[in-house]
């Protein structure tokens, strides 16, 4: 599959849904196979349980982000195998997962084990590029095959401490993308004559003061738990006082010392990142306008309302306005005490006893969130022990994943399905 190069757009995801449905079919698998439109594709496969209880659904997508090629130490679509990685785009994003979902499918029909549920299985396509192809389109066309009680998703972590196996964060939330403008406004002219209130100059402060703005505390139950339980088995001991400084009645401290850590500090607060930027158009004209966009992400049951009206504030400048051009979907956590849950949980303490399952609320969106807006009990994991270095090649250069942890992965997966379907 990381040989078929699904970069999206356009995505060309058929290829990897093709072989996909070969492999469940041959195995005996009622698969059906979609084309929500040219090259795009969905598979949804199902093993029937006595329906006792409602369906358990995994789930991964077939495309990929592109990739600056000449910044890769291998062929991003070679699938080499180097010092015990294969190296590739989607390695991690989301194609490790896809063969391990497929490989879970598989197991589960050779083992012949009477379920008291359904199993379904989604491949889709178009994750990367807003899900209209992908399970946008299974939802509004076919959202009967994909009603489940659980959700197996993509979007958590198996995270690596110094070599150590150290905690599952399984995603049960996550924060919500917001692009917000900044259209700053001044008297335009000849630059021969340079003017009070330049709207260039105006944005330039206007950035300047949300530079130095934190945003508050805004902790969640989730996030409460998280840190709860990672403080627990957390190595660095002034860390570990600050994730329980943080969830005390004197947060201020534990605060200062996690916001020094950038993964903790985007999971404490709403996060603003300034990403584009337009002004003028020629060397000699003052613009009238210059904008900026900020994208800007909050935390689930938080009021983007609320956050703009702070950034104003903070900017104090009514000729900059601020506004609000795209809102991004906010949904309900999923609850970490749900069987699914439980499940992940006791099959990662069986493989490896001193690993801990925490929730986690994840920074970045995924489908999930449509999900848990149906009701579904959604939870996202990544089952392959990394460290934070391996991670942050998701998306970036030389993404790979190490050989073992995919049989790692594989047994985690199967594992839990087999346990929660059961
Ligand atoms: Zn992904």
């Amino acid at each position: 599959m990381l040989r078929m190069n699904t970069v999206n757009p356009p995505g060309n995801e058929m290829q990897v849904a093709t072989f996909l449905v070969t492999a469940l079919e041959g195995e005996g698998i009622e698969t059906t196979l979609f084309a929500p439109a040219p090259g795009r594709a969905a598979v949804v496969a199902r093993i029937r349980g006595n329906g006792n209880k409602r369906p358990v659904l995994i789930m991964a997508h077939m495309d990929v982000v592109d990739v600056e090629a000449e910044h890769w130490s291998t062929d991003p679509f070679g699938a080499e195998v180097r010092d015990g990685y294969v190296y590739g785009r989607g390695a991690i994003d989301d194609k490790g997962m896809l063969a391990v979902n497929l490989e879970t499918m598989l197991l589960l029909q050779r083992s012949g084990i009477a379920l008291s549920r359904d199993v379904i299985f989604v491949a889709n396509s178009d994750e990367e590029q807003g899900g209209a192809y992908g399970m946008g389109w299974l939802i509004d066309n076919h959202p009967d095959l994909i009603d489940a009680e659980l959700v197996l998703n993509e979007g958590g972590r198996t995270r690596m401490v110094d070599g150590a196996l150290l905690y599952v964060a399984l995603q049960s939330a996550e924060k919500v993308s917001h692009v917000v403008d900044l259209i700053a406004h001044g008297p335009g002219g000849h630059a021969a004559i340079p003017l009070e209130g330049n709207a260039i100059a105006r944005l330039g402060r206007a950035l300047a003061a949300l530079s130095s703005h934190r945003e508050p505390l805004f902790l969640t139950p989730t996030t409460r738990e998280f840190f709860t339980q990672l403080s627990r088995v957390w190595q660095d001991a002034r860390e570990r006082q600050a994730m329980t400084d943080v969830l005390s009645d004197e947060p201020r401290r534990g605060e200062d010392v996690l916001a020094s850590i950038p993964v903790f500090d985007a999971v404490l607060r709403a996060g603003v990142s300034p990403v584009m930027l337009h002004a003028g158009i020629r060397s000699n004209v003052i613009p009238t306008e210059a904008t900026a966009q900020l994208n800007v992400r909050t935390l689930p049951g938080q009021s983007i309302d609320d956050v703009v009206a702070r950034l104003v504030a903070v900017i104090g400048d009514d000729t900059v306005d601020v506004v609000i051009s795209e809102r991004g979907i906010d949904s309900p956590a999923s609850d970490f005490t749900s069987p699914l849950f439980t499940a992940i949980r006791e099959t990662a303490a069986a493989l490896h006893p001193s690993l801990v399952t925490v929730p986690y609320l994840s920074t970045g969106a995924t489908d999930s969130a449509r999900l848990r807006n149906r009701g579904m009990q959604a939870l996202g994991l990544l089952p392959f022990p990394m460290d934070q270095d391996d991670e942050d090649r998701m998306h970036g250069n030389d993404e790979r994943v190490p050989l073992a942890s995919l049989e790692f992965g594989t047994r985690l997966i199967y594992g839990a399905i087999a346990r929660v379907a059961q």
